[in-house]
């Protein structure tokens, strides 16, 4: 056993009987301590253990004291200790004595972990002693790393997804936080001075989207709705990028701005491709129809044009005979009826082709309507940006499949939704929303019904509708709807509208879950 030395031993008459005032307040203000507290000599024996001490390191008085302090720490340290001390004591030269410093400590178990230690030199004694203050950093240390892990995380994400973020105090006298990612956005370097709003909207922000900016800011200041916009920002380079800001201002209790706390995401590639993708979608349709109506036009007239010369040359041969003074009136009479017979063949062939139209075979294959309007989004979505409007889709789910074309099922909704889009062209900014729903309708029908809140529709024209080149749009072909209604038709379904709840139309249609039969009118 080593021998164990105490304040006690030293100077007392009568060792742990008597303790003077001084001594006694020194071992209360050791308990009572919240760091642990060690006091060793000057070869590193340990004299004075606090209580935080033993619960820090798992020994009883007992156990520790009279033992060298290297013993409460992990190599290095403890290889190391005996030569600081004896460096310190020849030479004064000290390495963690007056300052303080982070290091590892072991415990009575053997398990390791971090601490703050600085160490003082109580002078006046001989020997000299040292008091170490231990504070166990493991909560701190686990907190910092895992702030670091998440913050690395976070920025690895914003760069994945190409989305920065930022807090701005509209004052000024608190720090802002810009992202490294939003730096990179906005291709601004880090230590550049700090974005202020103004000079954002008239530096970054596209001339042409300045305004609307500026008034969905103003929106979300006097906290009437949170700013949820996409624009055009102009960078130093030159170069255009499309943003998706979303940012909300945080008010205090008198209602001043206190902060301003946001996210921008670059979606610069996916509208060039969007709007690559309805470039071509434009231009198929366009060609689509083109081809359909001429190819159309060339049956028609092919098949028109036969009775319809047969008609001419009976109508002359029928001048010349009425001319002759003494014509036969049989004669006239005979080529009379093979202009009727010919006529009558015409409006066959022109029955016969609409049959044709209406009884076209559709190509039919299991859909899942929510997912069709999943797939629609990303067209109608970008025709609806560029009108401002936003595009919503509620669908209810799990859904039957419906059998169908889907490809003529998306011109079907396209078409409605490009008529819900003109008829919001004069709404005002909390208007222009369309609806997408997909529901479960009665008989086993699935119901698509798109919803806007534009004009409606005026009494005198509901009658027409349907019909082909009835249009009230000076651009308008008037077929969006008679072609829209000959597809549902064909997969056995209904296309039909009601008025919305407060302004607007509703056009609906279903579709009949199982197999249908194909009908004509
Ligand atoms: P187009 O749109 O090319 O004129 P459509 O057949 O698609 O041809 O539509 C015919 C007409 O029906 C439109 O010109 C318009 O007057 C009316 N219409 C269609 N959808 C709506 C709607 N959602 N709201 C108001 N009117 C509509």
């Amino acid at each position: 056993m080593p021998r164990k030395h105490t304040r006690a031993d030293r100077g007392a008459a009568s060792p742990r009987t008597v303790r003077s005032h001084q001594e006694l307040e020194f071992r209360a203000l050791l308990d009572a301590a919240v760091d642990a507290i060690i006091v060793v000599d000057h070869h590193g024996t340990i004299e004075e253990f606090s209580r935080a001490a033993q619960q820090l390191f798992g020994y009883t008085p007992d156990e520790i004291i009279g033992r060298n302090v290297r013993e409460l720490m992990p190599d290095p340290y403890r290889s190391e200790h005996d030569g600081y001390m004896h460096r310190y004591m020849t030479t004064g030269e000290a390495r963690i004595i007056g300052t303080g410093r982070e290091v590892r400590a072991q415990r009575k178990d053997g398990s390791v972990f971090p601490c703050d230690l600085s160490v003082g030199h109580v002078r006046g004694i001989d020997p000299p002693r040292f008091i170490g203050f231990i504070s166990d950093i493991t909560a701190r240390k686990l907190a910092e790393e895992r702030l670091r892990r998440s913050e690395t995380e976070l920025q690895l994400a914003q760069k994945l997804a190409n989305l920065g973020n930022y807090v701005m105090h509209p004052g000024g006298d608190t720090a802002d936080y810009f992202s490294p990612q939003l730096h990179r956005i906005l291709g601004v370097d880090e230590s550049e001075r700090r974005i202020v709003r103004d000079e954002y909207l008239d530096r970054w922000v596209h001339p042409a989207d300045r305004k609307r900016v500026s008034e969905a800011f103003s929106r979300m200041d006097a906290g009437q709705a949170p700013l949820d916009i996409e624009y055009q920002v102009v960078l130093k380079d030159g170069s255009v990028k499309h943003l998706h800001h979303i940012a909300q201002a945080m008010l205090g209790p008198d209602g001043t701005i206190l902060k301003h706390v946001g996210t921008i995401h670059d979606v610069t590639d996916r509208r060039r491709a969007e709007d690559e993708a309805r470039v071509l979608q434009e231009r198929l349709t366009h060609f689509s129809r083109l081809s359909t109506m001429g190819e159309m036009a060339a049956g028609l007239a092919h098949e028109i044009n036969q009775p319809l010369a047969a008609i001419a040359t009976y109508a002359q041969a029928c001048q010349r005979l009425i001319r002759q003074p003494d014509h036969d009136v049989e004669d006239v009479l005979a080529a009379l009826e093979q202009i009727n017979a010919q006529a009558l063949r015409a409006g066959e062939v022109i029955r016969r082709l609409r049959n044709f139209v209406k009884n076209r075979e559709v190509k039919r294959e299991p859909v899942n309507c929510s997912r069709l309007l999943e797939d629609l989004r990303t067209l109608a979505e970008t025709d609806a940006r560029l009108h401002n409007i936003r595009l919503r889709l509620d669908c209810e789910e799990p859904l039957p499949t419906v059998y169908a074309d889907p490809i003529q099922l998306q011109q079907v909704i396209l078409n409605l939704v490009r008529n819900a889009i003109d008829a919001m062209s004069e709404a005002p900014e909390d208007r222009r929303e369309v609806v997408l729903t997909t529901r479960m309708a009665a008989d086993r029908e699935v119901e698509i019904t798109v919803i806007d809140q534009g004009t409606g529709l005026a009494p005198e024209a509901t009658e027409h509708l349907f019909n082909p080149f009835f249009t009230t749009k000076s651009s308008g072909t008037g077929l969006g709807l008679a072609i829209s209604r000959s597809i549902v038709r064909a997969h056995g379904g209904r296309l039909w509208h009601t008025p919305n709840d407060v302004c607007g139309a509703r056009f609906h249609f279903t579709l009949p879950v199982s197999p249908a039969v194909t009908t004509g009118e």
